[in-house]
């Protein structure tokens, strides 16, 4: 993997990608990227105005018309799923690509004050709508030549940290989702690999490590050479990875 892929203007060109969480932080500027990049983006996210904006933020450049698929990842069932590829079927013929990055923090909290409902929507968010969304949107990933699927992880997805219960044990079961899916699809042209983000400028973070100094934090805007990377033809035959967005 190059360790400092730098994407040719154009390089997402006639792609279809579909981001999750696209009203925010790094999933607003992946699809802001990807559409400067070429790409017909499908803009999801549970708040609508944040999706509009970044809609007319991207028109406004002169970048290739998105579509707006608001979508609350915590009730929605298989049937959205399901009626969404359809959809997607209908106008696109295909799906390119397929960015997991919406995702749900919960408060940190020690193991012993768990409580079973934030458990529940930070697995529905982080795990149980990937799994159902990847699973209706397959057939239509299929259509594309060389498709790719990008799950978002975490460092606490990889070694557990005290107090981050939930959301770490969620993005353990992310590079599992990850993997099985690379495995199971390992002969055909579609790859499935995880972004680590890193310590990244957003409401995120800053929930999570309110005394620190934002200023001092890479921002969405450093951490897409990975995403383009990934999203891109240059990365055909990478699959089943787990991979750094700010390497050491
Ligand atoms: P933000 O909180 O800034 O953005 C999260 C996005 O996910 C928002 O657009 C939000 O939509 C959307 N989202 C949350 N819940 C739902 C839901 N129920 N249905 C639909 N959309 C939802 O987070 P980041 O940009 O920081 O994080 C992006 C990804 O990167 C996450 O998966 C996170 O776990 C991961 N990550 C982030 C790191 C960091 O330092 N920032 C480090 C490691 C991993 P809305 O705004 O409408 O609520």
């Amino acid at each position: 993997i190059p360790q400092h892929y730098s994407a040719v203007p154009g390089v997402l060109q006639d792609k279809v990608i579909l981001v999750t969480g696209a009203g925010d932080g790094i999933g607003r500027t992946a699809a802001m990227t990807f559409a400067q990049y070429g790409a017909t983006v499908i803009l999801l996210g549970k708040t609508t105005n944040k999706l509009t904006a970044v809609y007319d933020e991207i028109v406004a450049a002169g970048y290739p018309e998105p579509a707006i698929v608001p979508l609350d990842l915590k009730g929605a069932t298989k049937k959205h799923y399901q009626d969404m590829a359809a959809t997607i079927q209908a106008e696109f013929g295909r799906l390119d690509g397929l960015l997991h990055n919406a995702g749900l923090l919960g408060v940190l909290t020690p193991f012993e004050h768990i409580d079973l409902p934030t458990w529940q929507d930070i697995m529905q968010v982080n795990v149980t709508a990937p799994m159902l969304m990847t699973q209706a949107l397959l057939p239509v990933l299929k259509q594309s030549a060389h498709p790719s699927v990008v799950f978002t992880s975490s460092g606490v997805g990889r070694k557990g940290r005290a107090f981050w219960g939930p959301y770490a044990i969620s993005k353990f079961a992310t590079e599992g989702l990850m993997q099985i899916l690379a495995d199971e699809l390992d002969q055909t042209s579609l790859r499935v690999n995880c972004i680590n983000p890193g310590a990244t400028r957003t409401s995120m973070r800053a929930k999570a490590y309110p005394g620190e100094d934002a200023q001092k934090l890479k921002t969405p805007a450093d951490l897409m050479w990975l995403y383009l990377y990934l999203m891109s033809d240059d990365s055909i035959g990478v699959t089943g990875q787990s991979l750094d967005a700010q390497p050491k």
